[in-house]
């Protein structure tokens, strides 16, 4: 009690001061605000406190302003501090217009923006991480504040203040922070101090929060890019924590390989960054920097990477962890063997003795790598601004001259609020698009008005370009022995018209002043207008669009009822097998949802003769003590379209009785003996140790036996066939990298059993996230029915990194099992990857409703032989 009434008197101490002392040098210390110092053994800062003490530095000093730039998922404040002189400071927005220009080369040649840089300030957003476990970040933040502040007469802090305009983000996920810090308080001083929290520390995707940087899923991911758009900075950079041990921080050159679609400035300029920061660090007698090992940046999806396809010098550093706030202790003989030697190499040059590793030392690096950033502006502050002009000038003259020099997304096609989201996306990542008027020409045919134009010749086309093109990884097998690259650190394949089911076009001719004149730009992408034709009481809807999941779930919520029809039905878009029909709403009702969601409906008088009614279904999701990142994601998606998830706990799963409360169980990606076993024993407190447990495997079965419906993604499916004994073989289980590889592409699958309700809506080839997922043949006494194969003879792999194809080819991605009353559904793939996978959404929508199936085909016998050289391999 002492300790808290001390604290908060002198934060109440500080606040009164503020008035009285505002623009005199008494910058409040962190201590006098907090009552601790960032950094201090077991002593954490939450996100509240830490703002408080932003707030009482803005009420002392004129080198900071406080902005608050949105929401967190949880409706938290995201508040940011600008930092830079009290001149600086009051002429903001100016300052903010030059570099938005430079950034845009707008109006400006070489002698102007040359002149304009000369003037401008360079700005650069540094954070303190977005990973809530990596808990250094936070606390740096405040201690990098507070030094930036109170230095009086310094000249490295006064050539920083007086050249740049730093954006200093407390932290990026201010709702991790706060659970961190709170489970830590919790377990402080007991068995459990430094045990890992057993939930997300993002709300839906957790560590997957740093995966959402172009997709723009999350609210912290859609602030952070809006507030990077409004002040163009021109470095940016995120703390983390995992450097490989025994270094005490990782910092650029990445390794390789690297994007082309990334200026060349930005990528000289990592390296620039990385070997100061090493001279930096090296110079304050802090060992242990290492460079280059282990992190690529072939994923553009980070966070704190994405911005580099917008001419952002966009990066991180990983500084040592132990845990929490929890000092420890290395001896040399704890590192790896061939770190044992301490010897200096080329990227390690000064390696780490070992000793003791605090909290505070973590800080102390973080704050000397922020220190290094701004001093490399701070010199080069001239340079980075003209460079950020001449990445966006040489973008605009490079699709001028060479293709693609626009990509068209036709407003006809299968789906079309994916295509107008995916339009959407392009736009919140700062690319400029334009609407087709009527008599838009490209590629030799006519483009229906309404379509949406992506112009080349613009800043930030690399990141049109690195979304929309195919990605060739280079082939780590294809070098005669010695590898160019590593393996990859993250997946290798992510185009979006692929990944979406979106039909997106590459221009290959220049465009002419003709076909400009055709085109508007756009402020906002708008839902396609939605029509309800027809006169009849009954409607039909296309099952291809996803949005009518959306429309269909809130029609089953109100008492309506829903149909897949069995034939051919003719939709708003034409003829197609499966159409989704709805009655038993008015007409005003469906119109404004059509309206809602941008679906088109037919209304009819005859209803189809043969259709199968669907049921609201009550969807259960496993939500295992080892949080699942992917259980986030599919969690995320089902809220989106009205599903309504049940989260089912350990304690749910095992107690039985599970047909009575769900009717489909969903289990997310995980390996056998996460979802079997969950954390041991001791390593978490007793309420979240154990997995399913004995207990809830055989509640699991019972519930499918009653006629339950289990829906397992990845490597879940693979766990089920040995643990619910499914005449299904994983072909891929136990292949080691130099057999079969492939940590993320998109592959190709052909469709079986179109006849079954499943399959509705798909494709007759689709494109699947494969991240380190099963395959499967069926077995001796399998009776149900397979519904997508990788292509026989042929190489799957649509984008991305693939090796040894031939182990996966003609091999089953998904199939769906009888077992008792009930049915269990095995995805060998993700179809639901990061919120990004639009186009195998279906596979398991499909399946969240309580319908009538129809019998199994029983297999043909043909296809029996033709497998059975396959087996005898
Ligand atoms: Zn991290």
């Amino acid at each position: 009690m002492r300790v808290r009434n001390a604290c908060s008197f002198s934060l109440v101490a500080a606040l009164f001061a503020a008035s009285a002392l505002r623009g005199v040098s008494q910058v409040p210390t962190p201590i006098s605000v907090l009552g601790h110092n960032p950094g201090d053994d077991y002593y954490l800062a939450n996100y509240e406190e830490e703002i408080q003490y932003f707030h009482a530095l803005a009420a002392h000093s004129d080198r900071i302003k406080m902005f608050t730039v949105g929401k967190t998922s949880e409706g938290r404040d995201i508040e940011i501090a600008v930092i830079s002189s009290p001149e600086n400071l009051a002429k903001l927005d100016e300052y903010k217009a030059d570099t938005k220009r430079l950034s845009m080369a707008q109006g400006l040649d070489d002698a102007s923006a040359q002149a304009l840089a000369q003037q401008a300030k360079v700005i650069v957003h540094i954070d303190g991480g977005l990973h809530a476990s990596e808990v250094a970040g936070p606390q740096h933040s405040m201690v990098l504040a507070y030094k930036l502040l109170s230095a009086q007469g310094d000249p490295e802090i006064d050539r920083i203040l007086n050249n740049e305009i730093l954006l200093l983000y407390p932290t990026l996920n201010p709702d991790g922070q706060d659970m961190v810090v709170s489970w830590y308080r919790k377990n402080l001083g007991t068995r459990f101090e430094v045990s890992p929290m057993p939930w997300l520390f993002q709300d839906y995707v957790g560590h997957d929060n740093n995966r959402d940087g172009y997709m723009l899923n999350m609210k912290e991911s859609q602030v952070v890019t809006k507030t990077e758009l409004e002040y163009s900075p021109a470095i940016f950079y995120c703390q983390h924590q995992t450097a490989p041990f025994p270094a005490r921080i990782w910092i650029p050159p990445f390794s390789d390989p690297i994007s082309s679609n990334i200026s060349q400035y930005v990528r000289s300029w990592f390296n620039v960054v990385g070997t100061d920061m090493t001279a930096y660090l090296n110079g304050h007698q802090m060992p242990g920097a290492i460079s280059e090992s282990q992190f690529d940046n072939w994923y553009p999806g980070f966070v704190d990477y994405a911005g580099s396809f917008r001419n952002e010098i966009s990066f991180f550093t990983e500084t040592a962890l132990y845990r929490y706030a929890t000092p420890r202790f290395y001896t040399v003989d704890e590192f790896p063997k061939d770190r044992q030697d301490l010897k200096a190499l080329t990227m390690y040059t000064t390696p780490w003795q070992g000793g003791w590793w605090r909290l505070k030392d973590a800080v102390d690096y973080m704050v000397a790598g922020s220190m290094s950033v701004l001093d490399t502006a701070a010199r080069y502050h001239e340079t980075l601004l003209y460079n950020q002009y001449q990445a966006a000038r040489d973008n605009i003259k490079r699709y001028d001259q060479e293709p693609p020099f626009a990509y068209v997304i036709p407003s006809v096609q299968r789906d079309v609020p994916e295509a107008a989201q995916l339009a959407h996306i392009m736009l919140e990542n700062g690319l400029k698009i334009n609407a087709t008027a009527a008599g838009f020409n490209a590629n030799g045919r006519e483009y229906p008005a309404g379509s949406w134009v992506i112009l080349m010749n613009q800043p930030y086309a690399g990141l049109a370009k690195e979304l929309f093109e195919v990605q060739r990884y280079p082939d780590a097998m294809d070098t005669g022995g010695t590898k160019a690259v590593d393996l990859p650190y993250d997946v290798t394949g992510w185009t979006l018209p692929l990944q979406m089911g979106v039909q997106v076009d590459a221009v290959t001719d220049p465009v002419t002043p003709e076909q400009r004149s055709h085109l508007n730009e756009i402020a906002q992408v708008d839902l396609p207008t939605a029509k309800v034709d027809g006169t009849g009481t009954e409607f039909v809807l296309s099952h291809n669009v996803n949005a009518s999941f959306r429309l269909v779930n809130d029609v089953l919520a109100n008492g309506g009822t829903v149909s897949f029809d069995n034939d051919q039905a003719k939709t708003a878009q034409g003829m197609e097998a499966g159409a989704l029909v709805v009655n038993g709403v008015s007409r005003s009702t469906l119109t404004d949802l059509s309206s809602k969601y941008g679906v088109s409906a037919l209304s009819v008088d005859k209803s189809p003769a043969h259709k199968t009614e669907i049921h609201r279904a009550r969807v259960g999701l496993y939500r295992p003590w080892q949080a699942s990142i992917d259980e986030g994601w599919t969690r995320w998606i089902l809220e989106q379209y009205g599903f309504k998830p049940i989260s089912l706990y350990n304690a749910d799963m095992r107690s039985g009785g599970l047909k009575d409360r769900v009717d489909v169980i969903i289990l997310p990606d995980m390996r056998e003996r996460s979802l079997v076993s969950g954390f041991s024993v001791g390593i978490v407190p007793g309420e979240y140790a154990g997995g399913l447990n004995d207990e809830g495997l055989a509640s699991l079965r019972e519930f499918v036996r009653q006629g339950g419906t289990l829906v397992a993604f990845n490597q879940s499916a693979a766990a089920l066939i040995p643990l619910m004994s499914l005449p299904v073989k994983n072909v891929l289980e136990g292949l080691k990298s130099d057999k079969f590889f492939c940590s993320g592409a998109l592959l190709r699958v052909d469709i079986e059993s179109r006849e079954r309700p499943v399959t509705s809506g798909l494709p007759s080839e689709v494109s699947v996230m494969f991240e380190q997922g099963p395959a499967f043949e069926t077995q001796p006494g399998f009776k149900g029915a397979v519904l997508a194969r990788y292509p026989k003879d042929s190489n799957p792999l649509e984008s991305g990194l693939l090796l040894h194809p031939e182990a996966i080819e003609g091999k089953i991605a998904a199939l769906e099992v009888p077992y008792g009353q009930g049915r269990i559904f095995l995805y060998g793939f993700k179809p639901q990857w990061r919120g990004q996978s639009h186009g195998t959404y279906k596979f398991f929508f499909n399946v969240l409703y309580k319908y009538e199936q129809p019998a199994f085909v029983p297999e043909k016998p043909a296809a029996a032989t033709s497998d059975k050289p396959k087996q005898a391999e």
